[in-house]
């Protein structure tokens, strides 16, 4: 099946057979990682592998704690402001359903501002109007329903935050421009359960004394992640995931093949004289979420059931926008998604 599910989305077929290869008896140690206490040293040392790997991967310095949360992105769109706000308000650029979701709840927990609010693509930074007072600057790298990513890093004096749960580990990143960077497990690195925070060490601790400690950024620093237990299987399968990250060529490979691979379906779309539309501005155009309508909707449920025949499936786009999408995240291949992009030109042929 060529799955081009949204989130969770595609593993490695090659972690997907360790992980079944390894689950009754991890290692020789006749317990399977299921059964391990999070505490014992053969976990200890899956859960330092995994750091070291995102380390590596990212080249982020030791100025930058790596920590692993639970709770998802949701749970991020309030941490960031309990731990933030001391610094001031929180300017959000909203551009699309996770952006917007985030913001609601900065304003639910204190004071944030709209520094730019824009549609079917990202802000310009000469857009970004920062209010009095700024204490960061939150944006979504891409915005996985929209299909909208941003080629650019935006800029502000302010601390720079960002939400890459749909873009993670697919591009090389500059993390010393940022002071906080998040990204839920499911999409592009491991299972759900697992929030992957990389946040500057000399930011942590400013939280009100009313936080609870699971909220505290700081509290997951002091504790390697354990201060409860964490999610032992994620952080196992997200480990095995950098590994194939690494020998496959880290990110920039990833970011070779996510360009050949938007490409190809972008190209269909652009050449089909209307027949599939994309309303996203070129330059704002997702290299992981390519979203598209087709012109006569009424085809949407032919278009899905053909797919289905040739074993492509989850394609249908989110329910607020509606329309089809495919995820391209890392574990998607370029032959799954030329296959895809044959089928939307045999689709159109024979329409
Ligand atoms: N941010 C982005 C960019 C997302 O794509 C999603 C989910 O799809 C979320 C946040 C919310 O993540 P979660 O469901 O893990 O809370």
């Amino acid at each position: 099946v060529l799955n081009f599910a949204p989130g969770p989305s595609p593993l490695p077929l090659e972690v997907l057979l360790e992980v079944q290869k390894e689950l009754p008896d991890w290692n020789g140690t006749g317990i399977s990682v299921l059964e391990m206490s999070h505490r014992s040293k053969d976990f200890m040392g899956i859960y330092y592998e995994t750091v070291k790997n995102l380390r590596e991967l990212y080249g982020i310095s030791d100025e930058y704690e790596v920590l692993f949360v639970q709770g998802g992105g949701h749970m991020e769109f309030a941490m960031v402001p309990l731990n933030f706000n001391f610094y001031g308000t929180g300017n959000y650029l909203v551009n699309g359903v996770w952006s917007q979701k985030a913001f609601k709840e900065a304003v639910k927990l204190g004071s944030a501002a709209e520094a730019a609010r824009v549609v079917n693509r990202v802000p310009r930074q000469d857009e970004i109007a920062m209010s009095e007072e700024a204490g960061y600057l939150y944006y979504c790298s891409n915005e996985t329903v929209n299909g909208i990513q941003y080629h650019y890093v935006p800029q502000s004096e302010a601390i720079l935050v960002s939400d890459m749960s749909s873009d993670f580990l697919s591009k090389p990143v500059d993390i010393s421009k940022y002071g906080l960077i998040y990204a839920g497990a499911q999409k592009n690195f491991g299972p759900a359960g697992l929030t992957v925070v990389i946040v500057k060490k000399d930011l942590l601790g400013n939280c009100s004394p009313t936080t609870p400690s699971m909220l505290d950024y700081l509290t997951y620093a002091n504790s390697e992640s354990m201060y409860n237990t964490p999610p032992t299987f994620a952080i196992y399968v997200s480990c095995l995931v950098s590994r194939w990250l690494l020998d496959q060529g880290g990110v920039q490979e990833m970011q070779r093949r996510s360009v050949v691979k938007s490409s190809m379906l972008y190209d269909v779309i652009d050449g089909s004289a209307g027949f599939y539309t994309n309303k996203v501005e070129k330059d704002s155009r997702s290299l992981m979420n390519v979203v598209f309508n087709l012109a006569d909707e009424s085809l949407n449920d032919e278009f899905l059931a053909k797919a289905r025949e040739r074993n492509i499936v989850n394609i249908k786009g989110h329910r607020i926008v509606g329309g089809m999408r495919a995820s391209l995240y890392n574990a998607v291949t370029i032959e799954a998604t030329e296959k895809l992009a044959e089928f939307m030109k045999d689709f159109k042929a024979s329409h």
